[in-house]
């Protein structure tokens, strides 16, 4: 039985491409999906935030994803020199669920496509969107499958879920630039073979660099003993090196702790780089598309906002189309892009008192309020949508004051 609500075509099986679908699928639309790669594919965003989990909930996926054998992920831990602070989700403000998982992207983004598919959505593999045209009635994709042959496709509406390809924003010219400086980071998977019982794998190890309050690490244990690693910094710090490789072994060398947790690891995979990954976009809609996730703006990595902000950007646009094409007067503006900006901004307030220092200020402070640090908790959590949250209603003003009283 075909579904005849109408027909959307989504450009990327990411995880807003993903989850968008299945939202879309099962309310009745017809979706395709047109993935220029084959899966499972490398992506970096490995450790997932506990509010991503209500999406892939709401788009039925729980089950398939709690029996993947994920590393189980409960909180954040933040280290700078002999500081260490812990937040554990379960303590958050917000109600939701308060644990998820750090994931291997590669496994992770298939199982949640073959999960869309699973729920009736036709994905393409190996076809590249080039152009578009939608100046029509209705919107055309110009596609080039592996053979290199192009085809038309057209549908009622087209989502771009096409993360860094940024498809839309860049045929279209609605590129703007990020308001963060430009950083680069040098990442890969390492046989972590931690000995020090006293470390939680439950938890992203976030490390501070030792004397460069600006530069810092990840550490994301997966389940089968292997963690992701890697630094950020603005490109300058991480030139002088021969290759990627010696640079992220010797910027882990600069930091004592990191240095013992991992003095057994085995760095047996090549160490990858990826720079200038801010970015954001005049408008996220516009006469028959609209972007999600990374195609609209994409921050910065440190709070692992990414895949959260992706999901809730597919939940709220799958909501409107479904208004839409029930003949519904919709907004996007006011049911779309600003409800999905309130928590971007929110983030925006954490990472810039994270680069200038303000925010480490505030977690190792030797006296933490409980309340205060519940609803902190939260925002790392991802609920960053959640008015309710001092701390996201005057993400600002209540973080400037939080930081006097601080310092
Ligand atoms: P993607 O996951 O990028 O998926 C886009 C898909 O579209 C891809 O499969 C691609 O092949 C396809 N595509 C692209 N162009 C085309 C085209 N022309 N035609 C057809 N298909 C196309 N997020 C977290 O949540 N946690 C983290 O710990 C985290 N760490 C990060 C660390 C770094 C250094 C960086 C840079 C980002 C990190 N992120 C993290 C962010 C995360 O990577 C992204 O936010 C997330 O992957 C966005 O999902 P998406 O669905 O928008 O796009």
């Amino acid at each position: 039985i075909k579904n005849n609500k109408g027909e959307i075509i989504i450009i990327g099986a990411g995880p807003s491409g993903s989850i968008a679908g299945a939202l879309l699928q099962n309310q009745g639309f017809q979706v395709t999906i047109l993935e220029r790669q084959l899966f499972p594919r490398f992506s970096i965003g490995e450790s997932l935030l506990p509010q991503c989990m209500e999406f892939i909930k709401q788009a039925g996926m729980m089950d398939a994803l709690v029996n993947a054998g994920f590393q189980y992920k409960n909180g954040a831990s933040f280290v700078c020199r002999d500081l260490q602070t812990e937040f554990s989700f379960e303590d958050k403000f917000s109600p939701g669920i308060g644990t998820t998982f750090q994931v291997q992207r590669g496994r992770f983004d298939k199982l949640l496509a073959d999960e869309a598919v699973r729920m009736g959505v036709d994905i393409q593999w190996q076809m590249e969107v080039t152009a578009a045209d939608f100046s029509v009635d209705r919107p055309e994709l110009m596609v080039r499958n592996q053979q290199g042959e192009v085809m038309t496709y057209s549908a009622d509406f087209v989502l771009d879920a096409s993360g860094f390809g940024r498809i839309l924003p860049r045929l279209l010219d609605l590129e703007s630039p990020s308001g963060f400086p430009v950083r680069q980071a040098l990442f890969g998977h390492i046989e972590d073979r931690i000995g020090d019982g006293q470390f939680d794998r439950n938890k992203i190890r976030i490390t501070v660099h030792p004397q460069h309050q600006d530069v810092w690490y990840w550490l994301i244990p997966f389940s089968n003993g292997r963690s992701s690693v890697g630094v950020v910094a603005e490109p300058e710090f991480l030139q002088g090196w021969d290759n990627n490789d010696q640079a992220l072994k010797d910027i882990i060398n600069q930091d004592p702790s990191l240095t013992a947790l991992l003095q057994n690891a085995a760095f047996d995979e090549q160490i990858n780089t990826i720079v200038g990954y801010s970015a954001n976009v005049k408008s996220l809609y516009g006469k028959g598309y609209a972007l999600l996730g990374n195609a609209g703006e994409f921050l910065d990595p440190v709070f692992s906002s990414g895949v959260t902000i992706a999901m809730k950007s597919a939940s709220l646009a799958a909501d409107v189309l479904v208004r839409q094409f029930n003949n519904e007067a919709v907004d996007w503006q006011q049911d779309y892009a600003e409800p999905l900006q309130r928590g971007v901004d929110t983030f925006r307030v954490f990472v810039d008192a994270w680069y200038d220092g303000r925010f480490q200020d505030v977690i190792f402070h030797p006296q933490q309020q409980p309340e205060v640090k519940a609803m902190i908790s939260s925002i790392l959590a991802g609920y960053a949508w959640d008015e309710n949250n001092p701390y996201v209603k005057n993400a600002r003003p209540r973080l400037d004051t939080l930081v006097e009283l601080c310092r």
